[in-house]
């Protein structure tokens, strides 16, 4: 690589410079440079190939090593061009001065009269050569009329005319033209595809390279041969021709995997203010969104994987971070990996047609705080049938039974809504979005008495959600269409809309605090859908026990369901 930079030479990119000139040189499309070799040697020659595949992966290449090859004064016997004579040199030399082989680009000359042009040209046989040879590349951009002008051609092609097409989207290639092409699938390189051959280019170019750099510039290649030698190139510049992974993490910002970790540690950690600032800092250093929710599937993929199999075999990563994954295996139960993979998943589905991506992002990050969070409802079930018998049956005398049921799930450790049943504490840090403690002592005056407000509410809604809005940008957005109301039973209700609710949902202990907090005094605030009727709801309800077992299950199901965001795992 020294000479690559040396300024007294002409620089050549690595991607060009280390171009495969023979068929065996192309890296992982065996099955289709031995097929074409065969057909060389064989001397069974189409008269139309189509190249498919995703950028990057070698078509261009093989399109060229095939014109060499046909072209070739002094085909080897194998079929791989000579690269010495005139034809090959040309050819190598980016065509510049071929008299029979050209490239063409579809995305630029996608027009009838291009079309045109080159039909006359095909007329006419090869000036040097034995075949005429016409490269089109991104070939699904020409136009329908080019296309039908095309095929004319390709019906009646002059025996020595012979067409390669290379596209990225084959789909949108007309029938009527792929049907006269021998077709040719390239497959994306796998990361040990490319780390070998970079590792190769490295060596010939002696530049010093670490295995984890190694690893990080073949994985973000995502398959394209092209761009992770852009990525070599960009490196060994920035690093001086010696690529440490320590350097690289400072010139890309950050290594991937370390931003997954820091997100699921600060999930881990409930702490959903730290959790959106750096969600925040990564979106100001410029990372893409979608990109931040393939690496978040990825990595809770990696942690089911670790997590099942107790083992790094099935992950794709340099050994370090596989090391990490081992580590990390126990800090989050199956349970709780699958739950927040569905919910990823879920939000992926929805991230491409929402046009509040950024918004839904960050009800995901809160909404994992909530996932792994989750207890299974029959491990609640049974420690408080535990619970019960400790005490010797004695629940049926207690009077309030709902302390003893809250105090057993605060012993379970599990994260309780505790407004439903007793008064917030000021000390509990451990919620989603703390309830907000600053709760002021009424003064005279200041605050809206509530009991004379009932009648209007909504006007008072809309007072409270302008401070959201100032507040909390994305809360605000997902409840600006919410109304408040009061049910028969003076119970506070806030009407979501059915699609939103989950999300709400995560905001619900910070909307009773607001509310509380507008009105001066400590309100119990429930959600309820659109669709459903105001119901009279009660907190004092349902868990006296009956004399008939299944019915106290059910009842404390759907309390601990209702006010203690348990969840029900099948
Ligand atoms: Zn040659």
């Amino acid at each position: 690589m020294a000479e690559l930079f040396n300024e007294n030479e002409s620089y050549q990119v690595t991607a060009r410079k280390w171009r495969p000139r023979i068929f065996e040189d192309v890296t992982s499309q065996e099955f289709i440079t031995k097929t074409l070799r065969n057909s060389i040697k064989n001397e069974r020659i189409s008269h139309a190939y189509l190249f498919c595949g995703p950028r990057g992966v070698g078509k261009t290449t093989v399109a060229r090593l095939l014109a060499m090859s046909l072209n070739c004064l002094n085909r080897k016997p194998n079929g791989e061009p000579c690269n010495e004579c005139v034809s090959c040199k040309e050819i190598i030399n980016d065509n510049r001065n071929h008299p029979d082989v050209f490239e063409i680009d579809g995305a630029s000359n996608r027009n009838i009269e291009d079309v045109r042009e080159l039909k006359e040209k095909v007329k006419y046989g090869p000036i040097r050569s034995k075949f005429k040879i016409f490269i089109i590349d991104e070939v699904h951009m020409l136009t329908g009329a080019s296309f039908n002008a095309l095929l004319k051609t390709l019906e009646e092609p002059p025996p020595y005319v012979v067409f390669i097409f290379a596209t990225t989207s084959p789909e949108k290639v007309p029938m009527t033209i792929l049907g006269r092409c021998q077709k040719f699938d390239f497959k994306r390189l796998t990361i040990d595809e490319i780390r070998s051959r970079l590792k190769h280019i490295a060596a010939s170019e002696k530049v010093k390279i670490d295995e984890e750099s190694l690893f990080f510039i073949s994985k973000k290649g995502d398959g394209s041969m092209r761009d992770a030698q852009g990525l070599f190139d960009i490196s060994a510049s920035y690093c001086d021709n010696n690529i440490t992974f320590e350097k690289l993490k400072s010139f890309f910002n950050l290594a991937e995997s370390d931003v997954y970790f820091r997100i699921t540690d600060l999930i881990k950690a409930k702490d959903g203010n730290q959790l959106l600032n750096y969600y925040d800092e990564l979106m100001n250093k410029g990372y893409d969104m979608q990109t931040f929710l393939d690496g978040l599937t990825g990595h809770f993929r990696n942690l089911l994987v670790s997590g099942s199999t107790g083992l790094a075999d099935l992950i794709l990563e340099s050994e370090s971070v596989k090391q990490n994954y081992i580590e990390y295996i126990g800090r989050f139960s199956q349970i709780e990996i699958i739950n927040s993979l569905k919910l990823i998943l879920q939000t992926e589905y929805t991230f491409k047609y929402s046009s509040n991506q950024r918004t839904l992002i960050e009800a995901l990050l809160v909404e994992l705080i909530k996932f792994t969070d989750t207890r299974d409802i029959t491990q609640i079930l049974k420690e408080l049938q535990d619970l019960r018998s400790e005490t010797g049956g004695e629940t049926h005398k207690v009077t309030s039974p709902a302390k003893n049921i809250s105090s057993a799930i605060k012993n379970a450790d599990i994260n309780v809504s505790y407004d439903t049943i007793q008064p917030p504490k000021s000390d509990n840090k451990d919620t989603v979005m703390p309830f907000e403690s600053s709760l002021r002592q009424p003064d005279a005056g200041q605050f809206i008495d509530i009991s004379t407000a009932s009648g209007d509410l909504n006007s008072h809604w809309l007072s409270i959600k302008d401070q959201i809005k100032t507040e909390r940008k994305w809360v605000y957005s997902i409840i600006k269409d919410t109304t408040f109301e009061q049910d028969d039973k003076k119970n506070y209700l806030i009407r979501v809309d059915d699609s939103t609710f989950e999300l709400v949902d995560g905001y619900k202990d910070y909307l009773s605090g607001k509310i509380s907090k507008y009105f001066g005094q400590s309100l119990s605030v429930n959600l309820i859908k659109s669709s459903e009727f105001v119901t009279s709801y009660s907190n004092s309800d349902s868990i006296i026990p009956s004399e008939n077992e299944s019915d106290n299950y059910d009842k404390l199901r759907s309390i601990l369901i209702r006010d203690f965001n348990a969840k029900e795992i099948k």
